[in-house]
């Protein structure tokens, strides 16, 4: 009898911490600042990443101590996913939340790590670092494609 993965098996909040953890695709999208227009709330990626992002491998170079060096950096939750509107659409926290299955180049779907990157649906090469960029410029990086 076929088993079902845990991804669709599961809701957020019954999976544990391991399962919750590999849902992230590695897309290192949610390491891109933001503008966020105060009167619509409609959130802007643009492709300066944060410091201690891998601009290859789109992994955080401080994971494990990531909000004492960043302190507003997100760390999702079963519970917080839903408050996060800013995350980007294929985010599979996401898709998970709203009950749509994750896309066939997600790692977990694929069985290769580097899928999210082969699909071109990474961050990985097409960003640029915080520190050669002004602050009250960050309009002028806003992207589409994220
Ligand atoms: S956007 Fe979602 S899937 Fe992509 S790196 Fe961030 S948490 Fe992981
Ligand atoms: S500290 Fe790490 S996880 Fe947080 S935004 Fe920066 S690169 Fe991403």
């Amino acid at each position: 009898m076929p088993v079902q993965v845990f991804w669709r098996a599961k809701k957020l909040h019954e999976m544990s911490r391991t399962e919750f953890e590999s849902l992230c695709d590695g897309c290192g999208k949610c390491c891109l600042h933001k503008l966020e227009d105060e009167d619509t709330g409609d959130v802007y990626y643009t492709k300066v990443a944060c410091r201690y992002l891998d601009h290859t491998s789109c992994k955080c170079q401080v994971y494990e101590e990531r909000q004492t060096h960043i302190p507003d950096c997100i760390a999702l939750t079963p519970e917080s996913v839903k408050d996060t509107y800013w995350l980007p659409e294929t985010c599979a926290y996401r898709l998970i939340d709203e009950g749509i299955p994750l896309f066939d180049w997600h790692p977990l779907v694929s069985g290769d790590p580097d899928s999210v990157h082969k699909a071109g649906m990474s961050v990985a090469g097409l960003v640029v670092h915080e520190n050669s960029v002004d602050p009250d410029d960050l309009e002028e990086y806003v992207v589409r494609w994220v």
